[in-house]
């Protein structure tokens, strides 16, 4: 062949080839490395990246799946985050302590109402300090520890009540459930546990409510059926004895009246809802009445009451139920004073608050028994306090009148100096 045209065609040749390389960089190689450095990003976790690619139809459709891919892996991420966060939000801001352990009682999961429960912090639970933990390492509790083994022993669902020992006894009632796995075995067990401490509580003081109640009942009824059998059984012959025992029966009649009258009285102002109805009224009047009730016994024993007021006196209260109130303060002022002696009622009012003290000279209420004074049935001095007809219940009436004002009452005194309650009603302006 010529040499001539031998040199032109490998030159051709070579041109061609060139071209031809030339393209599969532009519409293969290039894409190819532009498909590995997607698949790379991806497998990085850069799922919102998305491939663009000019390249060929087969190129392309490789290109379309990748980014199909990291769409659909990216939304299930997305799922499943929002649904961890979810649980997660839900077991964090529940009421009830939720822990779940393993078939080892190893904690897989607990909230922050489990962890407070058992003297640990929120932020314990935060940064998962319990993982991997036992509930004896964690919790410290041998009870939960041992209700835990047994709902992983017997497979079923089972329900205890166990007692912490804090400062006072906190009762918590556990519920626990086995959990199993997709084969059907058991993998762990979930315990729920709910603090009734508050309802144990009432119960109890329900419970003593009801003791309390009959117990003050039983004595007046045992005596007023003792002098009635008496009269109709050995008919004691003469008159006089018979009016003796008729005046004591009436006398158990008329203190079994007064408690139920308090009773109720109580349960009426328990039950109350919503706003108390109030009146624009005079306080001098409501303090003269209550002044006028309390007298006969006042000048009986030699006691006289005075008043005095500081600031406005007309005032927006439920009369009736302050009325009450300060006939039932006044009564123990004049019960419980020395002879001859002077009970004070103080009236002060800043517009912001009326305060209403009622001061005496009696024996003082000692440190112990001042807010116990306030509780039913509670007196400080048993004998004297029936003695005097009292019920045990004036001071609760006081209370729950100054509660439903939406005010308190308070007591201070010293032994032997005499004692100041004083109520504090908001806002009485009218
Ligand atoms: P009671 O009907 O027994 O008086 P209260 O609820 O009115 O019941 O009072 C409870 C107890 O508080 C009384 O039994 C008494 O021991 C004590 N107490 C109340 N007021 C006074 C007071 N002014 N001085 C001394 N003790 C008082």
């Amino acid at each position: 062949m010529d040499p001539q045209l031998w040199i032109l065609t490998s030159v051709v040749l070579a041109a061609a080839l060139l071209v031809v390389t030339l393209y599969l960089v532009l519409r293969v190689f290039r894409p190819l490395r532009a498909i590995a450095e997607a698949a790379r990003r991806f497998s990085r976790g850069e799922l919102t990246y998305r491939l663009e690619l000019d390249a060929p139809p087969q190129l392309r459709a490789v290109a379309d799946a990748l980014n199909g891919m990291a769409r659909q892996v990216d939304e299930t991420i997305t799922r499943i985050s929002s649904q961890r966060n979810e649980v997660e939000a839900v077991f964090g801001s529940m009421v009830e302590g939720v822990v779940v352990v393993d078939r080892q009682r190893v904690i897989n999961s607990l909230n922050s109402a489990a962890a407070v429960l058992f003297g640990r912090t929120p932020a314990e639970v935060k940064r998962e300090a319990h993982r991997g933990k036992s509930v004896i390492e964690f919790l410290r509790n041998t009870d939960v520890d041992s209700f835990a083994g047994q709902v992983l022993e017997e497979q079923t669902a089972l329900e205890r009540t166990v007692t912490l020992y804090r400062k006072a006894p906190v009762y918590v009632q556990i519920h626990g459930t086995v959990l199993r796995d997709e084969q059907g075995e058991c993998a762990g067990a979930l315990l729920v546990l709910n603090d009734i401490t508050r309802l144990k509580r009432l119960e109890n003081m329900r419970r003593d409510f009801v003791a309390n109640v009959s117990h003050e009942l039983r004595t007046p009824i045992t005596s007023i059926m003792g002098f009635v059998e008496t009269l109709l059984e050995d008919d004691p012959g003469d008159e006089e004895t018979r009016q003796r025992f008729l005046g004591i029966a009436h006398g158990h009649a008329q203190r079994l009246n007064l408690i139920i009258e308090d009773l109720l009285s109580l349960s009426r102002l328990e039950s109350w809802e919503g706003e108390l109805p109030r009146e624009d009224c005079a306080l001098e009047q409501i303090v003269s009445r209550t002044i006028g009730s309390c007298e006969a016994a006042a000048q009986r024993r030699g006691i006289a009451i005075r008043d005095s007021y500081v600031g406005a006196t007309r005032v927006s209260v439920n009369e009736n139920l302050l009325e009450q109130a300060l006939v039932n303060l006044v009564n123990n002022a004049v019960k419980y004073s020395n002879q001859d002696s002077v009970v004070e009622i103080v009236c002060r009012n800043d517009g912001q608050e009326l305060q209403i003290s009622v001061r005496d000279q009696g024996p003082g209420i000692p440190p112990a028994d001042q807010l116990r004074v306030f509780e039913r049935f509670y007196r400080v001095d048993r004998a004297r306090s029936r003695a005097m007809g009292g019920t045990g219940l004036g001071l609760a009436i006081v209370k729950h009148i100054a509660l439903a004002h939406n005010g308190e009452v308070s007591v201070t005194s010293m032994e032997g100096q005499g004692s100041v309650f004083t109520l504090c009603i908001p806002s009485p302006l009218s």
